[in-house]
């Protein structure tokens, strides 16, 4: 078996009303997908994190490298891959590029030998998990207190156990946001706050010692991810377990955090950090240190089947009789291709996803949803 064919297909959607975190203001939604195809017609697909065309590009750029290859020798080709940009590259788009590449080569890898990735990683230690809902973005043209809070309680009422605010706007009002949500969701229900990098040091240890009193699961991204003793500053000056990791792209970029006490639970996500060859490394790194990982996921169901075939396989850590239990990222935003693209849509029922139990990532693409959201393959 070789590789062929590899494709990029670019998805978007303009959003009828804007939405915004403390870094980004949504006016679409863009992803890009990999397709990777081999001679005897057996295809994997995956997904990179982050912006869809220069990640296409980056794509492009690297298959001539995979055309004639094996695509089983995953890790071979991931630091064939990982050389050629290593000089200009090593984080940021040559790494999300490389983990749509990756994960297309896992989902090819399970099709040929008829497994799931989870199965290739080691095997099902769940095939359930829990899912807390994302969303409780600033929307353009309300009232963000109450709009937070609404939302919040119709996650709870759809059966989520944990629901995962944006701040990141202004210590006041973020605490407004903040206290009205934990009045509208109850005391049962857990609830994480991200700052979207949005914070100064000072400010992010004022809403920290601030809001522990609703009761915090974690306070992601209080400050920039290059300024790593900030983060220490941060997570030694208030309460709440500081998480981050979306943007620390591979081992490289995980090591310090992990090794200088930066984080209580890391964010790797698979389709940035490096897609499932780098994951596994990055997680055993983790493992090292007693942090507890939390995988970031946003994107399409290529990118949530992937981290769900990776969370099946995910050890417990610290592995006793009933341990703590990985959660699931779950995008509530608005983002109608997000499982058009699916001919099963995976969805959640009580506020838990079931694993997918079929070869490779176990979904197959809608190839009619992708023609009628594409903005066309960069050749
Ligand atoms: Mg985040």
């Amino acid at each position: 078996m070789k590789i062929s064919e590899v494709h990029t297909h670019l998805l978007d959607y303009k959003l009828e009303t804007a939405f915004e975190s403390a870094a980004t203001r949504f006016t679409r939604r863009q992803h890009v997908l990999v397709e990777i195809i081999c001679d005897d017609g057996t295809t994997g697909w995956g997904e990179c994190l982050g912006p869809a065309q220069p990640n296409a590009a980056i794509v492009k750029a690297y298959a001539p490298n995979l055309i004639g290859r094996n695509p089983l020798d995953t890790e071979v080709l991931w630091q064939g891959l990982y050389n050629l940009l290593r000089d200009q590259g090593q984080r940021g788009l040559t790494m999300t590029a490389l983990s749509g590449i990756d994960v297309a080569l896992w989902d090819i890898k399970g099709h040929h030998f008829g497994v799931p990735v989870s199965v290739l990683l080691g095997g099902r230690v769940r095939d359930t998990v829990k899912a807390y809902a994302t969303g409780s973005f600033r929307r353009d043209g309300v009232d963000r207190i109450s709009d937070n809070a609404e939302e919040c309680a119709a996650h709870v009422a759809a059966g989520f156990h944990a629901v995962k605010i944006k701040i990141g706007f202004g210590v006041e009002e973020d605490l407004a946001v903040i206290k009205a949500v934990r009045e509208a969701i109850g005391t049962h229900t857990r609830l994480m706050i991200d700052a979207n990098h949005g914070y100064s040091i000072q400010e992010a240890i004022i809403l920290g010692n601030r809001a522990a009193e609703f009761d915090i699961d974690w306070f992601e991204e209080p400050v920039i991810p290059e300024q790593l003793d900030a983060y220490r500053r941060v997570r030694a000056g208030q309460p709440i377990p500081v998480a981050g990791g979306e943007t620390w792209h591979g081992r490289f970029a995980f090591r310090e955090p992990l090794e200088t006490g930066c984080i209580d639970i890391a964010q790797p996500d698979l389709c940035g950090t490096g897609g499932f060859s780098e994951m596994r490394r990055v997680v055993d790194m983790a493992a090292l240190h007693g942090v507890r990982v939390v995988p970031h996921v946003w994107g399409t169901a290529v990118q949530i089947a992937a981290s769900l075939q990776f969370v099946s396989a995910l050890l417990p850590d610290p592995p006793r009789r009933n341990p703590i239990e990985p959660i699931f990222e779950f995008d509530r935003t608005h983002n109608p291709f997000r499982q058009a693209i699916v001919t099963h849509p995976i969805e959640h029922e009580n506020g838990v996803i079931a694993i997918p139990n079929k070869p490779g990532l176990g979904i197959e693409i809608n190839r009619n949803a992708l023609a009628e959201f594409a903005i066309g393959d960069l050749e």
